[in-house]
């Protein structure tokens, strides 16, 4: 993708002399929409220091915060410090799930891998242990994560937390890997859980979204070390959405990425292979996005030209392939700040959820420039997973940080909606308790499991609020 963005750029620039003229107010839209968001106080009245996730979509001030080393030291902290106490992972999710005024918890200090069997190819492994950290640990035992998602910032606990997933034929989400857990509530116990011990815990708690106790440790199946070939293909998006069916049985990990406004996508795919290793370059993220963003800040409305000057380029653009072992391939860099949405649709209603949701980009949010990105997930039989009992398929739509998203939830989300999607966890989204029950087979159990183990509430922030109580 890297020649991509570079000759983007040149291209952007060049048509940018040419129409100088016609431009001006067009500058002036750009510089008012390149303004950075207004600055979050740094701390509020009463002192308490600023807390913001990611992309800045979520903030608060904690009037605590707790780093505890053991299980004892967290059991006094969910029992006897200020409420609502929230976990947070690596604060990657975009809804506000960690936000909280009372006390806010990381279990940076309890990370790392605890045993591992290498026969079963199992690994215990502590919840705070980050998905970057754990690749290189699991790789010095001869095992990886059957799979892994976009970037590896997240900690297993945050990550298993939100039904976070990767992509690829006949694979779970990484709470599907989880074969034992353990965590402590604001009850003050400890249990230990799988699918024969505390089975109803394990089911509702898997998916939990820190709003059940704290996960201290995960059993996690793993899989042998795999050296795989990723490879990076433009093509024409009528073709991809055609191909799809037979791309996802021919390869082991497949996704694309929309390009809207050029008609191409990326398709990117990733198979075990025995070719020497072939490191992967410089990360090209940045350029390709800025190259996107320059496109469409001089030719928003001149679609024509935009898709004929980004197209030219595209074409012309050759597969790329790296090779390496898995977990050095699957997950990738995103220094470019952005929103999210991301629903999981039945896997036979994607593609025409795809085809409308380019439609609407491309008719009514001239403005969209960040690729949309459609993967496969298989089903599980975790409650609150988005994937429970079916096999899904994944659309996720980004906004730049600096830029409105409001169009998520009044052009994206009534389309995935009617055809019968469940948000990500982590993503934005409008949904609550009466929208998920309707959504969720399992939803009244999970929440019977959740008020025997919280029944004071004490780790319901307002957004946990209107999931399980009162939206
Ligand atoms: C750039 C980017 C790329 C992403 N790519 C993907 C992707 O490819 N696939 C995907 O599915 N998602 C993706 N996400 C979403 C992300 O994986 C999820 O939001 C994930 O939950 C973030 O993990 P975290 O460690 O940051 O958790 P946080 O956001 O900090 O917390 C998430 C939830 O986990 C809970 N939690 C944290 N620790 C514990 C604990 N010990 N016990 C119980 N609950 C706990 C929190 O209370 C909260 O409810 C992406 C997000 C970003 C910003």
């Amino acid at each position: 993708m890297s020649k991509l963005s570079r000759r983007a750029v040149v291209v952007g620039g060049t048509a940018l002399g040419a129409g100088a003229i016609a431009a001006g107010g067009l500058a002036t839209r750009n510089v008012l929409r390149n303004r950075e968001p207004p600055a979050i106080a740094a701390q509020d009245g009463q002192g308490h220091l600023l807390w913001s996730n990611w992309s800045g979509s979520a903030h608060s001030y904690p009037a605590a915060r707790a780093a505890p080393q053991s299980e004892e030291e967290l059991l006094s902290i969910l029992t006897r410090s200020p409420a609502p106490v929230r976990a947070v992972g690596s604060g990657h999710s975009f809804t506000s799930l960690v936000p909280t005024e009372g006390t806010l918890l990381t279990l940076d200090r309890m990370a790392g891998v605890v045993s591992h069997d290498p026969v079963t190819n199992r690994a215990t492994v502590r919840a705070g242990t980050r998905l970057v950290d754990l690749g290189p640990a699991l790789a010095a035992i001869g095992q990886e994560m059957i799979n892994l998602p976009d970037i590896n910032k997240q900690s297993v606990a945050g990550a298993i937390a939100t039904g976070t997933h990767g992509t690829g034929r006949g694979i779970q989400a990484i709470h599907g890997s989880v074969v034992a857990m353990r965590i402590a509530t604001p009850g003050g116990e400890v249990i230990d859980c799988d699918a024969g011990n505390r089975p109803e815990v394990y089911n509702a708690a898997r998916v939990g979204l820190g709003a059940f106790g704290v996960v201290t440790q995960v059993t996690l199946q793993n899989q042998p070390l795999h050296r795989v070939a990723k490879r990076v293909e433009v093509r024409p998006t009528g073709e991809v959405t055609e191909a799809w069916p037979e791309l996802r049985a021919q390869h082991r990990n497949v996704e694309f990425y929309v390009l809207p406004f050029t008609g191409y996508s990326a398709v990117i795919t990733t198979d075990v292979t025995d070719k020497p290793v072939k490191p992967r370059g410089p990360d090209a993220d940045v350029d390709t996005l800025m190259g996107l963003k320059k496109l469409r800040d001089w030719f928003e409305f001149a679609p024509g030209l935009r898709r004929k000057l980004a197209g030219e380029e595209m074409a012309k653009i050759p597969p790329e392939e790296m090779v390496d072992e898995g977990w050095k391939l699957l997950s990738n860099e995103r220094p470019v700040r952005f929103n999210e949405t991301e629903y999981h649709l039945p896997i036979e209603n994607q593609v025409a959820a795809l085809r409308e949701v380019i439609a609407a980009i491309e008719t009514h949010r001239k403005d969209v420039f960040f690729p949309i990105e459609v993967r496969v997930i298989a089903a599980d039989d975790a409650w609150l997973s988005p994937f429970y009992g079916r096999e899904s398929g994944s659309i996720a739509v980004h906004a730049y940080y600096k830029e409105d998203y409001q169009f998520f939830f009044t052009l994206i989300e009534p389309i995935f909606r009617r055809h019968g999607g469940r948000p990500h966890w982590g993503k934005l989204n409008t949904l609550k308790a009466r929208d998920f029950a309707q959504i969720y087979p399992r939803w009244k159990e999970a929440g019977e499991v959740r008020r025997a183990l919280d029944p004071q509430g004490r780790l319901l922030n307002p957004y946990l609020k209107g999931i399980f109580l009162d939206g």
